[in-house]
């Protein structure tokens, strides 16, 4: 609450407009090496008589204070012989992606994104807009928000001047996400999800009017590929507390209109903030997705997965926390041993395992899930192949057979030592212990 009232003390009272402010703080922002490059850039710029702009969530962050800030630099006119230049005096390498009229230059610590201005048109919902060559206004006017269409000039005649033609500075400074127009959501419905992050990562509100259009138009998430939809979720779970995001999706129908079996409850956002606490096994986003697999039959798992074009790590986090609720009955039960437990749950991916370990409500199932991860898959025989050899047990399916005996038997505490994993061995070849055989060698 104080930083949302320092903030608007700050907006209103015009400091954060002089320019003088908004240089310094981005200056003192940025990286050593990124302050050089964009130095080389600028003064290149003013070589060639042109105004190069700050744009998008660069500016925001800059009035925000949010430390390190996005470079997308945008100029009126081709951006390409300049990115060259840049990268000639900075060592550096340049990449033009002459489709978008864009343009990168790189080096070992740095990258500055040039673009020229452009305008979009789109042709269908959804569709990507066709562009063409603009003034800076026009390029603000295609972009997502009004905390997102304000361009801040750094060099040129017009260095230190704000842009801000709807108003940004007001809705920063009111917390508020605003778009520009009302066909908004219908022209690229992506921003819907992409409201929803800024909401949950700034404590912003979507405003009243941008509300109403984002429930009329929230059917449009069809007409949007997979690739971008999914591209666009693992942003939001990517964000600090994603649980805000998600659980705002739920209420608005975000997530009905990804996939009707989407779904995401109070349980699960307990979950999902349990997921920071330190020693997590599964990368993030598998996690998450394995979390919001819970939710889900092995059936709308695919599904889902297939809507959102996910990789194969993902689609099988996904997919596998479906699967994995069928054997929670059985996990439960109080004769299950430990080894039967990893026999069980080594072909699942962790992702799913941890997800289970979060949000099974009954303990034992719990318990068995968590140890599994802290040690239990952990649990190796100390005999190897060469041992085994050596004390006479012949190389092949039989040796695989007495390996995962042994580890069965350490994790079920019947072997403890070395010389108690000798003495099995010594059953298994006197013929007093039968040996299960693996599925795959029977
Ligand atoms: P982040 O801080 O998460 O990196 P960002 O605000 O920098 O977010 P990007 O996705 O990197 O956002 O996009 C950069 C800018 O491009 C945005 O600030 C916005 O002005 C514009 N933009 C991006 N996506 C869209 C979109 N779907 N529709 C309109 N404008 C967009």
């Amino acid at each position: 609450m104080a930083a949302r009232q320092k903030r608007k003390r700050d907006i209103t009272a015009g400091s954060l407009t002089k320019p003088t402010n908004a240089l310094l703080r981005l200056r003192r922002g940025l990286a050593a090496a990124i302050g050089e490059a964009l130095a080389v850039v600028l003064r290149l710029a003013e070589e060639e008589g042109r105004t190069l702009y700050l744009v998008g969530g660069g500016v925001r962050d800059v009035v925000l204070r949010r430390g390190q800030v996005d470079i997308d630099l945008v100029a009126e006119g081709p951006v390409v012989s300049l990115a060259r230049k840049a990268a000639l005096v900075l060592a550096g390498r340049w990449v033009e992606h002459r489709a978008f009229g864009t343009a990168t230059v790189e080096g070992r610590d740095f990258r500055l994104d040039l673009a020229m201005a452009r305008a979009e048109r789109y042709a269908r919902p959804g569709a990507l807009p066709k562009v063409r060559p603009a003034s800076i206004g026009e390029d603000l006017a295609r972009r997502d928000f009004t905390i997102n269409a304000m361009a801040l000039a750094l060099c040129g005649r017009e260095r230190g001047q704000l842009l801000d033609p709807f108003d940004g500075m007001g809705d920063i400074a009111g917390g508020r996400l605003r778009v520009l127009h009302d066909r908004s959501f219908i022209d690229d419905a992506t921003r819907i999800l992409r409201a929803v992050r800024y909401e949950t990562r700034f404590s912003f509100a979507i405003e009243e009017e941008t509300l109403a259009l984002l429930k009329r138009d929230v059917a449009y998430l069809d007409t949007i590929s997979g690739a971008r939809v999914r591209h666009e979720l693992l942003r939001l779970l990517a964000e600090e507390r994603p649980e805000r995001g998600l659980q705002r999706c739920q209420k608005l129908g975000v997530l009905a209109a990804v996939h009707g079996a989407l779904r995401f409850d109070d349980e699960l956002a307990g979950a999902f903030r349990r997921t920071r606490r330190a020693g997590r096994a599964a990368p993030q986003p598998e996690l998450h997705l394995a979390l919001l697999g819970t939710r889900l039959s092995p059936a709308d798992a695919e599904a889902v997965a297939l809507r959102l074009a996910l990789s194969k790590r993902q689609r099988q986090a996904l997919g596998g926390a479906a699967m994995l609720a069928e054997l929670l009955p059985w996990l439960s039960r109080a004769d299950v041993r430990p080894s039967q437990v990893v026999e069980r749950l080594e072909p699942y991916p962790l992702a799913a395992v941890e997800a289970w370990g979060l949000v099974v409500g009954q303990a034992r199932a719990k318990r068995k899930l968590r140890r599994y991860l802290a040690e239990w898959r952990y649990v190796k025989p100390s005999l190897d192949g060469k041992a085994l050899e050596r004390l006479g047990v012949a190389q092949g399916p039989a040796m695989s057979d007495v390996l995962r005996l042994l580890k069965a038997a350490r994790l079920d505490g019947e072997a403890r030592t070395r010389e108690e994993e000798v003495e099995v061995v010594r059953r298994v070849l006197a013929g007093t212990v039968e040996v299960p055989r693996a599925e795959a060698s029977e």
